[in-house]
């Protein structure tokens, strides 16, 4: 169906930052799927593991148990989260797992009354019914109303707003640790340890939708790490699986006893396929070198945007951490895109006028520098403003 407003660019191949058309042409990828392909394209590692796997147990029902889900539930729990993995096939469906643990837990445990998720304005959560009611942006609830009820909407980074908006019927505080669809937004430090402090104080459960700024995007394995806190809840997807699709909510053992055999369920979660995609990305993305060049790469390419933005005033901000970089723009970011394309650079944009640079975490600085020269040669033209 038509729900996607696509460029007119049709992809055939991939391989580490690049990506080819169907006559050949490459382009440099910064897009990377919407931080998907963390790895790159097609990393060895990855493709390696789905030959194998595919060849041996695509997939089993969750009637019974497969070594590779097994696998990766350990993979994942050696990681700064430990605890029990629900798999699922999307950020969308993480979510919507997260979102009901979260009310059964609070319900068991604080009567029916207490069931109201916090989130926060100009969040994104996904497109399926729950997940769209908990994301706090009317342009993309428009004309599916009736929502889901239960949610309440906060301004992102104000603790005080926050607080207020705390009532008996809370029962959890979900969001993004960087609002990534709502513009790259990172809070001050101290915000997400705020919120930890809140929920420990009042019994709250705190939810973490990690869906874009996890799997090592910001430099770290997951971004609630710079912080120092934990979740009780994690929805994991986009960079998971190397590519492949797997969606994962993660919760605290306590937690997740208020799942138990037919709470919950997914005919193709967790399957042996997916997971062992998952195995060999995690495998790679937890490793401290990768994790320190995204670091890295991310301080080069954010010192190089803002030499672009010292020369050319039409970049008003540059924001973000590690490789989850936000560019804001004095005017709409689609011309700019457009014409990117037509030098052989994928960008993609948040809001109207926010670009968001999500490359591999394994570019180098000379692909940055590449990246660099196209976008530089694109301002010069000076024909966004
Ligand atoms: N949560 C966040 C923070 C996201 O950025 C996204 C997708 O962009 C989602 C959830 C939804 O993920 P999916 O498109 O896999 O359903």
């Amino acid at each position: 169906m038509n729900t996607y407003p696509r460029l007119p660019l049709l992809l055939t191949r991939g391989e580490g930052c690049r990506v080819f058309d169907a006559e050949g042409r490459p382009y440099l990828d910064f897009v990377a799927g919407i931080a998907v392909n963390n790895l790159g394209h097609c990393h060895p590692d990855v493709v390696s593991a789905i030959q194998t796997q595919a060849a041996r147990l695509m997939h089993v029902s969750n009637l019974y148990h497969n070594d590779r889900q097994i696998e990766l539930s350990r993979l994942l729990a050696e990681q700064a989260f430990s605890g029990r993995a629900f798999f699922c096939n999307s950020g969308a469906e993480a979510n919507e797992a997260a979102i009901k643990l979260a009310r059964k837990f609070s319900k068991e445990h604080f009567g029916p009354e207490r069931f109201e998720i916090l989130t926060m304005v100009n969040s994104f959560h996904g497109r399926t019914l729950a997940a769209l009611s908990a994301t706090g942006q009317e342009k993309y609830q428009k004309g599916y109303d009736p929502l889901v009820p239960g949610f309440s909407y906060v301004p992102y980074d104000d603790l005080p707003a926050l607080e207020k908006a705390i009532s008996p019927r809370t029962a959890a505080i979900m969001l993004e640790p960087i609002l990534g669809e709502g513009g790259v937004r990172v809070p001050k430090p101290g915000y997400l340890s705020g919120i930890r402090k809140i929920c420990d104080e009042k019994s709250l459960l705190m939810i973490l939708d990690e869906v874009q700024t996890g799997m090592g995007r910001t430099g770290r394995f997951y971004a609630f790490e710079w912080e120092g806190i934990q979740p009780d809840i994690l929805s994991l997807a986009k960079g998971l699986g190397g590519g492949f699709p797997i969606g994962a909510m993660l919760a605290t053992e306590r937690v997740a006893r208020s799942f138990v055999p037919g709470s919950h369920a997914s005919t193709f979660g967790g399957n042996p396929l997916a997971c062992a995609a998952a195995i060999a990305a995690v495998t790679l993305l937890a490793r401290a070198d990768v994790l320190t060049h995204c670091q890295k790469m991310g301080e080069y390419l954010t010192e190089r945007l803002v030499g672009l933005k010292r020369r050319y005033p039409v970049i008003q901000e540059v924001r973000g951490r590690g490789l989850l970089i936000g560019v804001e723009l004095g005017v709409p970011a689609m011309p700019l895109i457009e014409r990117a394309l037509a030098n052989g650079l994928l960008l993609n944009r948040t809001t109207d006028r926010v670009l968001r640079l999500v490359p591999p975490l394994i570019i180098t600085p000379d692909e940055i520098d590449e990246g660099i020269r196209i976008l530089e040669g694109l301002l010069k033209d000076g024909k966004d403003g």
